[in-house]
């Protein structure tokens, strides 16, 4: 490493980056290349010999931005966001710069104990019940994602249960949640062993926002108990992929305890905005809880990845996932005085993460946090109403966070061609390459996703991407739109 290079190159590479997004708008939202594109562009081999920083800037400005799809650009309305910011931008180049793999205390004490208080501090400003504060048996821990978490906690669960019920018991092992569940649970599922005949998708309710129903959920324990099956993991959702629905925790907790059942609760991307005070009772019941999780990567200003997982009981985590091989002894670990966090995850070598988080949140602050959600929030009740007021589209489901699922109406009630319409209308959108949304599908109907959070949208780019929708639109129907 040579540091005056790093210094000459760190700036240049800062400008075109800086660069990128002072004219981010001047690209497609969503890349608009075909697959395999890159492969024509790009030699069969490695370069036997060092190429300039300004030979490779070029290819990326020329091949590689092409096929970039601009998730940062404030038009991109599609998935749930990832955000990126100064703050945390600097907090990742810091993280890299020190390059340090904190498996244990010992291998990097800062990178633990910065995690620790961190994580308190989040779940301080969450307001969550103190059994997951780190004074105690519970704490907070970065994964890289949502999907790791989930992995993490159903292990620790299924291990805490097969310790009294015997390893042969994994068969038994039945695992409920909605059918609005993010698909992140099955894949746990797959890896954890579960049997795929085990795992109970509840239909959810459709006249609730797509909600899990607890009778549903009790009917479902009791036949499975009466089967001589073992109900051990539930999850509960706030904020789902699909609609943002929010089951009900409180009473969801409450069947998940009287069965001694693992209660997770992904939060994943609505967990952001319940650090407002207004939309906090959205997590109401969360005590209830063994685990919680939400991605500060979605809403936070942080930038990808930052998984903020939380439980009460660290000790479930580290004996599913602790191994202590000769080379990774020592004294601190032995004595018990630590956290290793490599205990608490999958991979042994893990990244300094907590840096960026907490440079967000001592370079923004959790005022400026809290509003800039509600902005996003306000801007999605900007786009609610313009879909609202026209006749041609419907509002499918209640808002509540930045997420606003909305379609072209049916044309005599033809409800098939309204799906292939709307779907037609979403790749008509994509194509123009001016703004990027999604899609999902409720109770068999084609939905379009516009979901708003990226840091550089304001009310004239949803104006905007509205206005493309109904052009796009009125093209369809080959008709001007009243
Ligand atoms: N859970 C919910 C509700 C999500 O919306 C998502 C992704 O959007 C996930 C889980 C998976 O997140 P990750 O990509 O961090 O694994």
């Amino acid at each position: 490493m040579d540091s005056e290079q790093l210094r000459e190159y760190g700036h240049r590479m800062v400008d075109f980056i800086a660069d990128y997004y002072k004219t981010i708008e001047t690209f497609p939202v969503r890349s608009q290349v075909q697959p395999g594109y890159l492969h024509n562009l790009l030699p069969d081999s490695a370069p036997d010999h060092p190429e300039t920083l300004e030979q490779v800037l070029d290819d990326v400005k020329v091949k590689i931005l092409p096929g970039v799809t601009h998730w940062q650009s404030p038009s991109f309305f599609a998935y749930y966001p990832s955000n990126s910011s100064v703050a945390g931008f600097l907090g990742e180049m810091l993280s890299t710069g020190l390059n340090v793999i904190g498996f244990s205390w010992v291998a990097s004490p800062a990178a633990t104990e910065l995690e620790i208080i961190v994580l308190d501090w989040l779940a301080k400003l969450l307001n969550l019940p103190e059994q997951f504060l780190s004074k105690g048996k519970g704490g907070g821990v970065i994964q890289g994602s949502a999907s790791e978490a989930i992995l993490v906690v159903m292990i620790a669960a299924r291990d805490k249960v097969l310790r009294t019920a015997g390893k042969n018991a994994l068969g038994k092992l039945v695992v409920y949640s909605s059918d609005q569940t993010h698909s992140a649970l099955q894949k746990a599922c797959q890896i954890a062993g579960i049997h795929p005949e085990n795992c109970r998708v509840l239909k959810a309710d459709t006249s609730t926002n797509f909600a899990l129903r607890p009778e549903l959920l009790q009917e479902a324990v009791s036949l499975d108990l009466e089967a001589g099956l073992i109900p051990f993991f539930l999850c509960g959702n706030v904020g789902t992929t699909s609609s943002t629905a929010v089951d009900p925790l409180a009473d969801l907790g409450k069947i998940a305890k009287s069965n001694e059942m693992w209660f997770h609760v992904d939060a994943a991307y609505a967990g952001n905005a319940c650090i407002c005070p207004e939309y906090r009772q959205y997590i109401d019941g969360v005590e209830t809880a063994d685990s919680f999780n939400m991605n500060a990567y979605k809403g936070l200003l942080t930038n990808f990845d930052c998984s903020l997982l939380w439980v009460k009981d660290q000790y479930a985590v580290t004996e599913a996932f602790s191994a202590n091989p000769e080379y990774l002894k020592n004294k601190a670990s032995e004595a018990n005085l630590v956290v290793d966090y490599k205990d608490w995850q999958i991979a042994l070598s893990r990244r300094f993460r907590s840096l960026k988080l907490w440079m967000v949140l001592r370079l923004y602050g959790a005022e400026t946090l809290k509003s800039y959600i509600r902005n996003h929030i306000k801007l999605a009740k900007v786009f609610e109403q313009l879909v609202s007021q026209d006749p041609n589209f419907d509002v499918i489901t209640p808002r509540i966070f930045s997420l606003v699922c909305f379609r072209m109406v049916p044309i005599d009630d033809d409800e098939k061609k309204c799906n292939s319409r709307n779907l037609e209308l979403l790749e008509a959108v994509n194509s123009s390459g001016k703004l990027f949304i999604s899609h999902t599908a409720l109770s068999g109907k084609m939905v379009l996703r516009f979901s708003i959070g990226a840091p550089l949208t304001e009310q004239k780019h949803v104006k905007e991407a509205w206005k493309v929708i109904r052009e796009e639109a009125s093209y369809l129907l080959g008709k001007r739109l009243v």
